[in-house]
């Protein structure tokens, strides 16, 4: 079977190809196909977002298609900015804007608890979906540290060693990361619906 992944992000890609590119499975790109599609992320889920890329990817390219959508739940917030994350300062911010704004909304806020959490959803030609979920708890800091990863990760604490995610290897963020989780439930979830074979 061949996998189309809907991002042109180069460390998604090999996170999903360690995972998904089991014995007879290919991973292709959109820079593969030279396929360009831009879909609006209006969903007020994560899940739903996914879908909805999965699904236009699979319609333009016939293939079965991978997108995944992420973001950061914040309890104190709400579950805010959730689908919203990329933009929550503001249409085109930069990360250090996102979490800068954050840090202010949780100033003296004592509950820091939040947890980053990835959908991702395959979708195939014929209409078939599957969907599966991932979540990594943690700490909003109250100051940034660290300037490895992106997004959220300098403000993102981790349990389990105390430092922030951007103050963590790429190979151990990836292994508690809310997207791997995803990928592996996903793995399951099409073995159990006969698309994959054993391990
Ligand atoms: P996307 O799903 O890659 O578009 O990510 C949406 C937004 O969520 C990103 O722009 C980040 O702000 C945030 N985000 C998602 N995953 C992570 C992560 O692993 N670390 C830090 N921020 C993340």
């Amino acid at each position: 079977m061949n996998i189309l992944v809907a991002t042109t992000n180069p460390g998604k890609i090999r996170e999903i190809k360690d995972i998904l590119a089991l014995p007879g499975v290919s991973i292709i790109t959109p820079a593969d196909l030279q396929l360009r599609l831009e879909v609006d992320e209006d969903g007020l889920t994560f899940a739903e977002n996914a879908a909805k890329k999965a699904r236009s990817w699979s319609e333009a390219s016939g293939l079965p298609a991978l997108a995944d959508d992420s973001g950061l739940c914040v309890e104190a917030l709400g579950g805010r900015p959730g689908v919203h994350s990329a933009r929550f300062a503001g249409a085109g911010a930069t990360d250090e804007a996102n979490y800068s704004l954050l840090l202010e909304c949780l100033r003296g806020v004592k509950d820091r608890s939040a947890r980053f959490v990835c959908a991702v959803a395959l979708s195939f030609p014929g209409g078939d979906m599957v969907v599966a979920e991932g979540e990594c708890e943690g700490r909003i800091l109250e100051e940034p540290m660290g300037d490895a990863g992106f997004g959220y990760d300098p403000v993102f604490s981790d349990p389990a060693s105390g430092r922030s995610f951007a103050q963590l290897t790429p190979q151990e963020k990836n292994d508690r990361s809310h997207r791997k989780k995803a990928l592996m439930a996903l793995r399951e979830k099409l073995r159990q619906a006969g698309y994959l074979g054993a391990p």
